[in-house]
């Protein structure tokens, strides 16, 4: 398929999240998605102002782009857009859906693809009950993770939301074995000078290690 080409129906993944920085544990889970949900393509949006605090140093919504685009380069399914990255703000999920939606057309169906931790917090988010009616979302998992939790959100936004568009198949779970790999992990080791070789590709690392990143 072209690059820009648009149809009909199609099934998009938005891999949202503020890689910082990309590794090889959001590569597998974007890959794990396309092939389970059966997605057309998977685009990367790093966030760009984060609306909630991120600990540690945040790298520039530049240089997360760009790393992004250099970790994906070589798959034909997966784009990295900037919606939010070039967006003044914060960067509100709802936002770029709704964006989306507008280049996509109504027939086609979005799959939000990101960490549990942030789904759990999705009430939190700006309008809720509105995005959970404009897209399922994919709560990527490492292993070991405590399920209940999604299970409970699960349950609290039926409750609040009683359009018969919200089912439980509004919120999926992927357990992602690669997923131990973290980017909180990736900082700290390279803080201390421990070695971050085959956590992350190696265009990134190379990138990340010349421009002093972190
Ligand atoms: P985060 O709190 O930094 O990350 C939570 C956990 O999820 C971390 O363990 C993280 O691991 C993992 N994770 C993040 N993105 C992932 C992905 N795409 N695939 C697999 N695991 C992922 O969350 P964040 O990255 O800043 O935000 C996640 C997404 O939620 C973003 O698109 C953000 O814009 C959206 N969000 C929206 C709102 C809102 O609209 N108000 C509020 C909060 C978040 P790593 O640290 O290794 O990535």
């Amino acid at each position: 398929m072209a690059r820009l080409e648009v149809k009909k129906n199609m099934k998009i993944g938005i891999m949202g999240g503020t890689f910082n920085p990309i590794h090889y544990g959001h590569l597998v889970t974007a890959e794990e998605a396309l092939s389970q949900f059966k997605l057309d393509r998977v685009i990367f949006i790093p966030t760009g102002q984060p609306p909630h605090k991120t600990t540690g140093k945040l790298a520039s919504p530049e240089d997360r782009y760009l790393m992004t685009v250099m970790a994906t380069a070589s798959n034909s399914h997966f784009f990295v857009s900037r919606i939010e990255t070039a967006r003044k703000g914060k960067s509100y999920t709802i936002d770029t859906v709704k964006e989306l939606k507008f280049t996509y057309g109504e027939s086609a169906t979005f799959y939000f693809i990101t960490g549990a931790d942030a789904i759990l917090e999705i009430l939190t988010w700006k309008n809720p009950e509105e995005i959970i009616t404009m897209c399922k979302f994919i709560a990527a998992t490492r292993p070991g993770y405590n399920l209940s939790r999604i299970e409970e959100l699960k349950k609290k936004l039926f409750g609040i939301n009683a359009n018969p568009q919200v089912t439980k198949d509004s919120i999926f779970i992927m357990e992602i074995p690669a997923l131990a790999i973290s980017s909180t992990d990736i900082r700290e080791r390279i803080k201390t000078s421990r070695p971050i070789k085959y956590l992350l590709p190696e265009s990134v690392c190379n990138y990340l290690l010349k421009n002093d990143l972190y």
